[in-house]
């Protein structure tokens, strides 16, 4: 018995040296990466007290945060550093006192942001950083103090701060549109996940985020359509970032891409609506349901707090409407070939091709369309959108109904 005691001893001892030595190794990885990783918000409370609204952030380290304040709707917007958001992902926004809700995430590379709906004209009275204070299990804190102020005051003080160059002047503009080549033989497309970022887009029953089912869907379709070894295929955004309706416009006219397919999940509150549906652009929506969607899809910019100034939609829709009349038939035509190959697959909603005038669909010389794949509200339609097996079969179908529209289009030129 006893060589045998004695052998498993060694053995555990060996164990234990290697043990120590990997946690030696693993401690200096951790040590190492601390110094160069991003601070995470650990948590994000608020807080009433007498007239006082309080918004705090709690962060693993400390950060600097500048606050401004603008108006139609009010906001108060607060920019940081590149953060990390250790939040549970079942984690939904509420508001409290003067604070109607908020969102956060990524707003441009190196800037985080979070943008604060305000229940009404309101001020920041004071803002403090907090050091972490272990008695309490506390970390380091920036705290906002809201108080109600006058509409004018609130429109005097508000806009952004002019030492900062606006997100307008930073984004880059359109190009010019190019002549395209007569016989490209692969045909560019564009591939757009909806929101992203500080934007969440709709949020699901079960705290699903809208801008993350667009991002995984974009990729499998883009799999999908690349798997055919036909196209060039981009995608306006392949991490979690915030990207402005124009500049996602602007990237499928620098690819002069044949098609531009936005992706996104819708949200109401009859949750049994279920199904999928392709909107393209027109001034005028087939229906209300329509116009009351591409109003929601055109806040994106305001959601993420996004200086509009000088973009005058007037002088934009009469330029587009010169240009446009064909790109919207081809649009059209691509819209109606994808239903019926999605329908195999998936349910779509009746009358599913719709229209209204959607921002992100106004490149004057890309035929594009917006896939709504279904509703974050609707149980079943949840699941769907969050089941990798339900992504693969839809973006084969819409990859199939690519395929029909330019073999179509390819049979017609050649007659
Ligand atoms: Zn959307």
């Amino acid at each position: 018995m006893s060589p045998r005691r004695h052998q498993i001893s060694f053995t555990s001892s060996l164990v234990g040296i290697v043990i120590a030595v990997f946690l030696c190794a693993l401690s200096a990885v951790q040590h190492a990466a601390a110094q160069d990783v991003a601070p995470s918000v650990i948590d994000v409370r608020l807080g009433k007290s007498g007239d006082t609204t309080r918004f705090v952030l709690e962060m693993s380290g400390k950060v600097e945060a500048k606050a401004f304040t603008l108006a139609d709707p009010h906001r108060l917007i607060i920019d940081l550093p590149a953060l990390d958001w250790e939040l549970a992902s079942d984690f939904v926004p509420a508001g409290r006192g003067l604070i109607s809700s908020f969102r956060y995430g990524l707003f441009r590379p190196g800037n985080a942001r979070v943008v604060i709906d305000l229940a009404g004209p309101a001020k920041v009275s004071r803002s403090f950083v907090l050091p972490p204070d272990p008695d309490n299990n506390r970390n380091w804190r920036i705290v906002f103090d809201l108080v109600t102020t006058t509409d004018a005051a609130f429109r005097s003080a508000a806009g952004w701060p002019d030492a900062r160059p606006t997100p307008a002047a930073a984004t880059p503009q359109p190009d010019v549109p190019s002549a395209k080549p007569v016989d490209r033989s692969r045909k560019v497309i564009v591939i757009d996940a909806g929101h992203g970022g500080v934007d969440p887009g709709a949020i699901g029953t079960r705290g699903t985020r809208e801008k993350n089912v667009t991002l995984a869907f974009a990729k499998v379709l883009r799999d999908a359509i690349s798997a055919t070894g036909k196209y060039e295929v981009h995608l306006t955004r392949d991490t979690d970032i915030f990207i402005e309706l124009r500049e996602r416009v602007a990237i499928a006219r620098r690819h002069d891409a044949d098609l531009f397919i936005s992706v996104h999940a819708d949200a109401l509150e009859r949750r049994n609506v279920r199904g999928a549906s392709v909107y393209t652009l027109s001034e005028r929506a087939s229906d209300a349901e329509a116009a009351q969607l591409a109003r929601k899809e055109n806040a994106a910019d305001i959601i993420a707090g996004v200086n509009l100034g000088g973009d005058s939609d007037e002088v934009r829709d009469i330029l587009i409407d010169l240009a446009q009349r064909e790109t919207k038939n081809l649009s059209v035509r691509f819209a109606q070939t994808v239903i019926p190959k999605m329908s195999e697959v998936t349910r779509v909603l009746r009358n599913t091709h719709r229209f209204a005038g959607f921002r992100v669909l106004k490149a004057p010389d890309v035929p594009s369309v917006l896939i709504e794949l279904g509703f974050l509200t609707n149980v079943d339609d949840e699941l769907n959108l969050t089941s990798a097996t339900w992504r693969r079969k839809t973006a084969a179908s819409i990859a199939r109904g690519i395929d029909a529209y330019f073999a179509e289009r390819l049979a017609e030129a050649s007659q």
